[in-house]
């Protein structure tokens, strides 16, 4: 990472209108929200705090959209324009990545991995658009019938996302909607509104029709209204667990169609004979990448007892060299976490853990003195000696702090990582063939990482088993949740 500090020009205007329509507008009642630099607490702008008018009018766009040439537009045409905007999205994602990091915190140079991956992903949706077909299905109908299939787009897609990677969740959810013919209302976190906007304005640049993609920044009662506006047909939501609940609870009274990414309480598992030069690290990263901040978090490390100790003592001396601090510097491994909410909410299960009797290995505090006390910095926290039924072993603390277990065979540990609410990922290391393959087929849940953690591709699919919501995105049947399958039947005597 050379990179150094270019301040986008984006940010040049303090005022930052939504987008809808094709064009930045203020919200309806003028009123507008901060977002800050969770590093400095330095003010970035004013952000639009959309209500109910404003979702109508986003939805409404969405809706003209629609009806307009966007859905009849050839498969051909559509796809020239989705990788117009992958090359775009690619030769400027310095500027995504940069307002990512100053309104979240994320290192720069985590926030500029996401650069490959968002023109990847981009470039497999608009792949897929040619593919997209019904088919000719015999039937036994009396007389001379033919029947077929027509495949058309939902609709109207409303995408409700988190603050904890904005930039590539933006393109992940703008994907298939573009690829399908849908149009998208999206409402980015609070925390985290800057860089749907620029997408949103590269999307234009692209010759995305105006009004296809649009963004509605605010608060939790935006994404309430959009959840349960009568207007959309299809919602796709990220976030917590709890939000989900609520999205299925609105969504019901119209029917719309939901997925739903949620949270997670992921096990990491080391075998004895795991090749530990590679597990170390990897256990380290699984768990403090983002400040912990990330949904599929490898949060409950089991180490086989037989290396236990000699694990524990070096991923000790390991997390120790891990260094936090400003976003901005190349050097830099971990920024602060989002906001002071969330860190109270982290240092309230740090001190959950002390009062239920596990021990802060390392770390286990704010941390503080010179440029860390402007931020919300926290130590990577390894808690050692943690039981199944302690708190920190069950609940997603969504932050850099780690609960560490011991075991001895397959069955236990598949049974202890299994007994969770989640099932969003989960990682393996060991090099015996059988014990991978017995895991891989025992783990409820959505993703099994085999000597590695945190693997993402466009062609493979990501989501989650129970708590942690249904619906898969990536992979070859993400679109199918934006397409209505539609039956055909002509009486041919
Ligand atoms: P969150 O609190 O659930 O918020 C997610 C989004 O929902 C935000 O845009 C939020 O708006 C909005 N919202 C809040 N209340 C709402 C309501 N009643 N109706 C509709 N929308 C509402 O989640 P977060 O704290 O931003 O993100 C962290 C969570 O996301 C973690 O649980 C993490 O595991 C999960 N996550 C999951 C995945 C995955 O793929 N499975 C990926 C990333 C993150 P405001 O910002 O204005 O409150
Ligand atoms: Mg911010």
């Amino acid at each position: 990472m050379t990179q150094t500090f270019v301040r986008p020009a984006f940010l040049d205007q303090l005022d930052q209108d939504m987008m809808i329509g094709g064009k930045r507008v203020p919200a309806a009642s003028g009123k507008r929200f901060e977002t800050r630099n969770p590093a400095t607490g330095t003010l970035l702008a004013m952000v639009a705090d959309g209500e109910q008018e404003d979702v109508d009018r986003a939805v409404a766009a969405a809706r003209a959209a629609f009806v307009g040439p966007w859905r009849t537009m050839k498969p051909a045409e559509r796809q020239r324009i989705i990788l117009r905007l992958a090359d775009i999205v690619e030769a400027k994602y310095y500027e995504l990545a940069m307002l990512d990091t100053l309104d979240i915190g994320a290192p720069l140079s985590r926030s500029m991995l996401g650069g490959a991956r968002a023109a990847a992903l981009l470039r497999y949706y608009a792949g897929q658009i040619t593919t997209i077909h019904g088919e000719t299905l015999p039937n036994s109908a009396m007389g001379d019938v033919l029947s077929h299939t027509l495949k058309e787009p939902i609709g109207v897609v409303a995408a409700i996302n988190p603050w904890n990677g904005p930039a590539g969740m933006s393109v992940w959810k703008a994907g298939p909607v573009l690829a399908t013919g849908c149009t998208l209302v999206m409402k980015p976190a609070e925390q985290s509104p800057l860089s749907a906007l620029r997408f949103a304005e590269m999307c234009i640049e692209a010759g995305v029709p105006e009004g296809v993609i649009n963004v509605l920044t605010g608060q939790g009662a935006a994404g309430a209204a959009l959840a349960s506006h009568p207007g959309v047909d299809k919602i796709a939501f990220t976030g917590s667990t709890g939000v989900g609940e609520k999205i299925l609870h609105a969504a019901a009274a119209t029917m719309k169609r939901v997925t739903v990414e949620l949270g997670g309480k992921s096990p990491n598992i080391v075998f004895a004979d795991a090749d530990l030069d590679k597990a170390v690290p990897a256990a380290a990263t699984a768990v403090f990448a983002n400040a912990g901040q990330i949904c599929s978090a490898g949060t409950r490390l089991f180490v086989q007892s037989s290396i236990r100790e000699e694990f524990m003592e070096r991923l000790a001396a390991y997390t120790k060299t891990i260094r936090v601090g400003d976003p901005l510097d190349p050097e830099t491994q971990i920024g602060p976490v989002v906001s002071s909410r969330q860190m109270e909410i982290i240092l309230g299960y740090m001190e959950k853990g002390k009062s239920e009797g596990a021990t802060a290995l390392v770390g286990g505090e704010r941390m503080t003195g010179g440029a860390y006390d402007a931020g919300f910095f926290l130590e990577p926290t390894i808690f050692d000696d943690v039981t199944d039924d302690m708190t920190i072993a069950r609940e997603e603390i969504f932050g850099p702090v780690l609960s560490a277990f011991s075991f001895d065979t397959i069955e236990e540990v598949l049974a202890r990582a299994n007994a969770t609410e989640f099932g969003l990922a989960s990682g393996v290391w060991t090099r015996d063939l059988a014990t991978a393959h017995k895991m891989a087929r025992g783990i409820r849940a959505g993703s099994v990482w085999v000597n590695c953690y945190q693997m993402l591709d466009p062609g493979v699919p990501f989501g989650g088993y129970g708590m942690s919501g249904f619906g898969r995105e990536s992979g070859m049947h993400h679109i199918d949740d934006y397409l209505e399958t539609k039956a055909v039947w002509i009486k041919l005597d």
